[in-house]
């Protein structure tokens, strides 16, 4: 299937489990994850209408980038070193990794006059050691923490399920992230209007929509996977 049959196929599946859940469509983005895959491939992504593009190293997303030019938002998804900000920072739209206040701080160091950083707070909803991430108790009094950096505004929250054979296992985990999500937004915090739910891939974003996910991050299922033989 060509990208854009797998987009259309995708689409078709979140209109499906936001019937379901009784959502509108409209609140669900997709996040093509283009980790594996060429500029090239990237470039088709947006064609196909895809309009939010994620990648998880700063060297290869920058260098896609810039080969790209202006089109499309840029999502950085993976894990961020500090020393890696400066390169960032004015590159992409939104970081998904937000889990320390030393990442935090030099965010604001380097943020100059940009209005504000969107981020996102990862959560160790699931409470694997593999996984990155704050333990959920955690994030309410790291979220007060970041009253201090006033370039940080947190835009939503993020997790990554285990990965299962049946994703129907996954979704306390995207209910628990939704909670965490809903408590925080009650606040009304001014830096933290936490609205966003950035949770969901390839295996199980169905489960994650109807569980009310707004931003879905899925790579294969969409794009592929060139760096293995495998289809
Ligand atoms: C790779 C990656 C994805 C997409 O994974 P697929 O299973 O290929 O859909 C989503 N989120 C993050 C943080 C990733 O690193």
């Amino acid at each position: 299937m060509s990208v854009k049959q797998q987009y259309e196929r995708i689409q078709a599946n979140i209109h499906e489990a936001c019937s379901t859940a009784n959502r509108n469509s409209d609140q669900v983005n997709v996040i093509a994850v283009t980790k594996y895959v060429s500029e090239a491939t990237t470039r088709l992504a947006l064609e196909s209408g895809v309009e939010h593009i994620g990648e998880n190293r700063a060297e290869t997303g920058l260098e896609k980038k810039k080969a790209i030019g202006d089109a499309g938002t840029w999502h950085f998804i993976g894990s961020l070193q500090s020393r890696k900000v400066k390169q960032v920072i004015h590159e992409f739209d939104y970081f998904h990794s937000l889990d320390r206040l030393s990442l935090a701080r030099e965010f604001q160091k380097q943020s100059q006059d940009k209005q504000k950083v969107k981020c996102f707070v990862q959560v160790n909803v699931s409470g694997e050691e593999s996984k990155s991430g704050l333990q959920p108790e955690e994030v309410l009094p790291f979220i007060e923490r970041l009253e201090a950096y006033p370039a940080i505004e947190v835009v939503g929250l993020m997790t990554m399920a285990p990965f299962t054979e049946d994703p129907e296992q996954t979704r306390p985990v995207f209910r628990g992230l939704r909670e965490l999500r809903d408590a925080i937004a009650e606040l009304h915090l001014p830096y933290a209007p936490c609205t966003e739910l950035s949770m969901g891939m390839s295996n199980d974003y169905i489960v994650a929509v109807e569980e009310g996910a707004t931003f879905i991050r899925i790579g294969t299922a969409l794009v592929g996977n060139e760096t293995t033989s495998s289809s």
